[in-house]
């Protein structure tokens, strides 16, 4: 038995595991958002988020493939991006990752082996560890990193989400549909 660390899955045990995911469940700051947050002279916290992270969530509903936010902060901003999106659920103020991912599983009814998981925090790494596919932005702190089955090019809020929805979608033979409904459809207006 290898004592060493496990290493990364290969690029065919990584298409078969992303081929079997049946949800997407994103951390918010850092993974959504550049992980900035700006305060307002009222005391009010403002994010930002990515329009073209945004299409890859509505692509991915479209065909079937629904998303979840978990996040240990609090926010209405947060709120009203996820019903924008049209995610299947959003999970806020939750501190132990862990135990919330499976309560948010077990109310949508999807396996842990069947869910993607991207965040970039030590805080992720509970649900990282239970999903069947985990994920992290190129900007992730080296922990995370490390134990991230798939590692995006892009950072945090600049594409990492849509590389994860993509590499799915990929997997599950769903992309060329997806971009043909965004093509040919005004749906794209909801992201
Ligand atoms: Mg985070």
């Amino acid at each position: 038995m290898p004592t060493e660390a496990p290493s990364k899955p290969g690029k065919e045990e990584l298409t078969s595991r992303a081929s079997r995911v049946r949800l997407l469940v994103f951390d918010v700051d850092g993974v959504l958002t550049d992980g900035g947050l700006y305060y307002g002279d009222n005391g009010e916290v403002m994010k930002r988020f990515n329009v073209k992270d945004g299409h890859a969530l509505v692509m991915a509903r479209l065909v079937g493939l629904p998303a979840a936010i978990l996040t240990a902060r609090s926010s209405r901003i947060v709120e009203a991006r996820g019903r924008e999106l049209g995610l299947a659920a959003i999970f806020q103020g939750r501190k132990e990752k862990g135990p919330a991912f499976l309560e948010l599983l077990a109310q949508l009814q999807i396996p842990a082996n069947q869910c993607a998981y991207m965040g970039d925090d030590l805080n992720d790494l509970d649900p990282m560890s239970l999903s069947g596919l985990s994920a992290c932005p190129a900007d992730a702190v080296p922990e995370v990193r490390q134990e991230a089955d798939f590692v995006t090019t892009n950072v945090g809020g600049h594409g990492a989400a849509r590389e994860l929805v993509e590499l799915c979608l990929r997997a599950s033979g769903r992309w060329e549909d997806a971009v043909g409904l965004m093509r040919s459809t005004d749906k794209r207006s909801t992201s």
